[in-house]
C-alpha cells in the first residue's frame, strides 16, 4: 500500500462508488487509518476543549493569583467584557458593562488632565460580592477597594454603589502608577484620586446627560496631623476615622494647591514631586508672590476638612 494520509481517508469517505471508476478500494480501517482517525478524534477533542475554555472568563494569562482564585471561586460564575483600554469582570453582565463604558471614557480623561501618556497595558477591574477573600490576604479589613500591579478590586455593595466616583477614583492610582511607580507620595496619591476622581466621575456622567451632585460633610481636625506628618505618611493612620481625615485634609491640601498655581500647571508640579522634590519648595516656586506664601497652609486646610462642602 502506498503512503496513506488524511487526504486518502477523505477520498475514500467519498468513494462509495469508487469501484464504477476502477479505482482499488482497500479495507477502510486500515491499523494506519485507525490511527489517523483517532488522531482527529483527539485534535477534535483538544479544539473543543480549547474554544470552551477561551469562552469562560478566566483566560487572562496575567491575571495575578490573587484574581484568578477569585475568579475561580466566584459564585454565580463571573462574566468578562472587554473594551481596548479596560477588562471588567463581574457576576452580573449589565454592570460588567455600565463599568467598562465609564472607566473606557474615564481613563483617557484622567491621562489627559494628569498630562501623562495612557498606560500601554489594559487595566482589569474586579467587582467582587465576597470580598472577604480578599481581606484574608492581609488588606486593611476597611477596604473597599484594592488597587495594585494592573489590578482594580472593588467591593460590590449598595454603599460603595451610590459612590459616583468609586471607579474613577481607583482608576487614578492606576494612572498614577503607571506613569510614576511609587514615586507619588501617599497624600498626593490620595488627594489626587479624590479630586480627580469626582471631577472626572462628573464629566463622565454629564457626557452622559446625567448630573451628580452630593455634600462632602465637615469633619473634626482635633486629630488632623499637621502639614509635615502628612505628607511623610507612607501609610493610612490605623484609626479608621483618622484615616477618614487624611483622605479629606489631602484632598483639600491638593485642592489649595490646585486653586493657587492653576490647573494647567498641575501635571509639571506632580510630577517634579514624584521626582523627589520637596512639594512645597515646588509649591513655592510656582507660586509667583501671590498671597498664599503668607497665609498659614495648614490652617487653610485645616479649615476646610471642618467645612461642609456641596459637589
Ligand atoms: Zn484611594
Amino acid at each position: 500500500m502506498g503512503r496513506q494520509g488524511w487526504f486518502d481517508v477523505v477520498s475514500h469517505i467519498g468513494q462509495s462508488s469508487a469501484p464504477l471508476y476502477g479505482v482499488k478500494v482497500s479495507h477502510f480501517l486500515t491499523k494506519r487509518r485507525a490511527l489517523v482517525v483517532w488522531a482527529c478524534a483527539a485534535l477534535l477533542f483538544v479544539l473543543a476543549w480549547w474554544w470552551r475554555t477561551g469562552s469562560m472568563a478566566a483566560p487572562d494569562r496575567v491575571l495575578s493569583p490573587l484574581a484568578r482564585r477569585t475568579i475561580r471561586t466566584s459564585s454565580p460564575p463571573m462574566q468578562r467584557v472587554r473594551g481596548e483600554f479596560v477588562r471588567v469582570y463581574a457576576t452580573n453582565a449589565v454592570m460588567a458593562s455600565a463599568i467598562l463604558d465609564e472607566a473606557e471614557f474615564s481613563i483617557g480623561e484622567i491621562s489627559r488632565r494628569l498630562g501623562v501618556a495612557g498606560s500601554k497595558r489594559p487595566v482589569r477591574i474586579l467587582l467582587l460580592g465576597d470580598f472577604e477573600l480578599i481581606q484574608r490576604e492581609g488588606f486593611r479589613p476597611d477596604s473597599l477597594a484594592i488597587n495594585f500591579g494592573d489590578e482594580i478590586f472593588l467591593k460590590d455593595d449598595a454603599g460603595q454603589l451610590a459612590r459616583p466616583d468609586r471607579v474613577t477614583h481607583e482608576l487614578v492610582h492606576f494612572v498614577l502608577r503607571e506613569a510614576y511607580g511609587s514615586q507619588i507620595p501617599l497624600w498626593l496619591d490620595e488627594g489626587l484620586a479624590a479630586r480627580l476622581g469626582l471631577a472626572v466621575s462628573k464629566s463622565y456622567r454629564a457626557s452622559r446627560g446625567r448630573r451628580v451632585t452630593g455634600r462632602r460633610p465637615g469633619l473634626s481636625a482635633d486629630r488632623m496631623d499637621t502639614l509635615e506628618v502628612l505628607t511623610r505618611r507612607h501609610t493610612l493612620p490605623d484609626d479608621p476615622e483618622d484615616a477618614a481625615v487624611f483622605y479629606r485634609a489631602s484632598e483639600e491640601l491638593v485642592g489649595i494647591i490646585e486653586d493657587s498655581i492653576g490647573t494647567s500647571r498641575m501635571p509639571a508640579y506632580i510630577a517634579e514631586v514624584a521626582e523627589g522634590e520637596d512639594w512645597r519648595a515646588a509649591l513655592n516656586a510656582r507660586l509667583d508672590g501671590s498671597p498664599l506664601i503668607n497665609v498659614s497652609l495648614e490652617e487653610a486646610v485645616r479649615k476646610r476638612v471642618t467645612s461642609q462642602r456641596d459637589f
